[in-house]
């Protein structure tokens, strides 16, 4: 990184932080040859591949936005939204991938919202995984009717 004040091809980091969202990091910096002081910010980047092939810079308010429209009449906060957007973000990143194709964007957000709200879970999945018959309907609830029977029931106490 060079100086921006006298280009000199090395600087000395006096500090860093990370941003609240922590998705960047902000260093001061410290020129030893001019000693003048400048910041840089790093941020690990990642685009979303359009289906028209256009790079987009990742968003979680297009998730949220994405989603928001699943969720209507739901008992969904815009806290859990976003919540969820945070957590496909995370998905996203911890493959350590710098592009996402955004069919798979719609793969990373499925299992969060499923966990958040079941009937927003099947309207979206109704959408993005194209179900056009009842069918389709049928064996995503058959799905997650097996997984609830699945789950051990909460114990009772005697008490209750
Ligand atoms: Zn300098």
């Amino acid at each position: 990184m060079f100086c921006p004040f006298c280009r000199h091809p090395d600087s000395r980091v006096v500090d860093s932080r990370t941003s609240d969202d922590g998705t960047s990091i902000r260093r001061r910096r410290q020129c030893p040859h001019c000693g003048r002081r400048f910041s840089t910010t790093e941020t690990a980047s990642l685009n979303v591949v359009k289906r028209n092939g256009v790079l987009e810079p990742f968003s979680r308010e297009k998730i949220i936005s994405g989603v928001r429209k699943a969720c209507q009449g739901r008992p969904v906060t815009d806290g859990d939204l976003a919540v969820l957007a945070q957590k496909v973000e995370e998905a996203v990143r911890a493959s350590g991938t710098s592009q996402i194709e955004a069919n798979d964007i719609g793969l990373a957000i499925l299992p969060p919202l499923r966990e958040l709200d079941e009937v927003a879970y099947l309207r979206f999945a109704s959408v993005y995984q194209a179900f056009d018959s009842l069918e389709d309907f049928e064996s995503s609830i058959a799905t997650l009717r097996e997984e609830h029977a699945g789950r051990a029931r909460p114990v009772r106490s005697v008490d209750e």
